[in-house]
C-alpha cells in the first residue's frame, strides 16, 4: 500500500485502530453465539448514544441513504404530505426520495450558508397538515447545522412525525433523541460513528413504530419493510439467532467496537471535543484568509464548508495539500462548486490532525502564491485548544 495519507472528508473518516482490529477479524457465522452477543450490544449502546432509552434501533447493510429512504418508506404512504426543511444538497435528496415514494411535498429552501428559521416552519405548519417532516441535522453540502431540538418540539406541538437526517452528526453533536420527542435519528457508519461505510444505522421512536404499524398500504420496497427486519433486531437484542438477510457481520462487529469507544468517552466530553476543535480550526483558517459557507451561529463541529480566498486556483489548491499528505473534499453545492472545498473533523479527530491539515493548507497557499506568513495558522489554533 502506498503511503497513508490523511483523510480529513466528511466521510469516510480516520478509524480507530481497534476498530480496524475489528475488521480482520476471522470469518464468523452470522448465527455464532458471539456474533448474537455483539451484535445485542451494538443495538444497546445505540440507544445510549442516540440518547433514546425506549427506541427501536435498526442495524442494516446499506448507506446513509438506504436509511433515509427505509425511514420515510415505512412511515409515509403513497398521497401523504410532508414538509422537507433543506439546508443544502442533502434536503433535496430527501424531496427526491419522498416524491419517488409518491408523497406530496413541500420543501422550506434555507438561504444558503442560513437556516431555515422557526417561524418561517411553524408558519408553514399552520398552514397545512403534514404526516411527517424531515430535516438535515448537519448538512455536508455546507456545514449548516440546523436546531435539532427545536424541531422535536415543532412536531410535538403540531403533531407531525419527525425524521432527523442526522448523517454528519450523531455521535459528533449533540442528540438526545427520547428528550427532544424526535420520531426517527438515522445515519451511516462511515461518518462521526467512525466505521468503515456500509452500515444504515436507524432509531425509531415508539409513537412511529405504531404509525408504522397502523399502516393501510404495504410498504413499497421490500428490503426497506421494517416488517422483515424488526424481528431480526428484536431477536438479536435478546439474544437470539435470525435471519432475513445476512447482516454485515465484520461491520457490526467494528460498530460494537466503535460504540463502545465512544460511550467510554462520554458523549458530552466527545460533543466538547468536537466543538473547540471545529472553532479553534475555523480561527485559524480565518487568519489564513478563508472564509465559510455557513454563518458562524449555525456553522456545524463536524465539518467545515472553507470558501477560498478571491483569485485561489482550488484545484491546484487542493491538488498541492494533498501531496503534503491531506486528503480534503471538494464543493458540493452545483452552483458555487469551484468556489469552496470541505474538511470533516469528526469521530476519531484530534488537535495533532488538525494541525497537519492546517500544515498541508498552508503549503497549498503557498504553491499558489498566496501571500500571508507562514504558519501563522496553525500559531492560531494552538492558542486556541
Ligand atoms: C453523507 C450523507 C448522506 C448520505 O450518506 P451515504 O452513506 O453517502 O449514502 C446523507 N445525509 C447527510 C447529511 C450526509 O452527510
Amino acid at each position: 500500500m502506498s503511503e497513508h495519507k490523511l483523510l480529513m472528508i466528511p466521510g469516510p473518516i480516520e478509524f480507530e485502530p481497534e476498530v480496524m482490529q475489528r475488521m480482520s477479524s476471522p470469518s464468523l457465522s452470522h448465527v455464532d453465539p458471539s456474533f448474537i452477543v455483539s451484535f445485542g450490544n451494538a443495538l444497546s449502546y445505540m440507544k445510549k448514544v442516540w440518547k433514546c432509552p425506549d427506541g427501536q434501533p435498526f442495524i442494516i447493510a446499506g448507506t446513509g441513504t438506504l436509511a433515509m429512504e427505509m425511514a420515510v418508506a415505512n412511515l409515509v404512504e403513497c398521497g401523504d404530505h410532508v414538509l422537507v426543511i433543506s439546508t443544502g444538497y442533502f434536503g433535496e435528496r430527501y424531496a427526491n426520495i419522498l416524491k419517488r415514494l409518491g408523497a406530496e411535498v413541500d420543501v422550506l429552501n434555507a438561504k444558503i450558508g442560513a437556516v431555515v428559521s422557526e417561524e418561517v416552519i411553524a408558519a408553514q405548519l399552520e398552514k397545512k397538515n403534514y404526516k411527517l417532516m424531515t430535516l438535515t441535522h448537519v448538512d455536508t453540502s455546507t456545514g449548516v447545522k440546523s436546531d435539532a431540538k427545536q424541531f422535536g418540539a415543532l412536531g410535538k406541538k403540531y403533531n407531525v412525525l419527525t425524521v432527523l437526517d442526522g448523517v454528519c452528526s450523531v455521535a459528533g453533536e449533540e442528540i438526545q433523541q427520547q428528550k427532544w420527542d424526535i420520531d426517527v435519528v438515522l445515519t451511516a457508519s462511515q461518518k462521526a460513528v467512525g466505521v468503515p461505510a456500509g452500515l444504515a444505522l436507524l432509531m425509531v421512536s415508539p409513537q412511529a413504530i405504531e404509525v408504522f404499524k397502523n399502516r393501510s398500504s404495504p410498504v413499497v420496497s421490500y428490503y426497506s419493510d421494517w416488517s422483515n427486519w424488526l424481528p431480526i433486531m428484536e431477536a438479536y437484542s435478546h439474544g437470539k439467532p435470525s435471519y432475513f438477510g445476512t447482516p454485515a457481520v465484520h461491520l457490526v462487529l467494528a460498530l460494537e467496537k466503535s460504540l463502545e469507544l465512544i460511550v467510554k468517552e462520554g458523549l458530552e466530553i466527545r460533543f466538547n471535543r468536537h466543538e473547540t476543535l471545529a472553532q479553534a480550526f475555523r480561527k485559524a483558517l480565518q487568519v489564513l484568509g478563508f472564509g465559510f459557507i455557513a454563518k458562524d451561529e449555525c456553522a456545524a463541529n463536524t465539518l467545515s464548508a472553507i470558501v477560498f480566498p478571491e483569485n485561489l486556483d482550488g484545484a491546484k489548491f487542493i491538488q498541492s495539500v494533498a501531496a503534503s499528505g491531506v486528503i480534503v473534499a471538494g464543493g458540493l453545492l452545483a452552483d458555487r462548486k469551484s468556489t469552496y472545498f470541505r474538511v470533516g473533523h469528526m469521530g476519531s479527530v484530534k488537535a495533532i490532525d488538525l494541525v497537519t491539515t492546517l500544515e498541508a493548507i498552508e503549503n497549498g497557499l503557498l504553491s499558489c502564491d498566496h501571500s500571508f506568513e507562514k504558519g501563522v495558522g496553525t500559531k492560531r489554533f494552538l492558542e486556541l485548544i
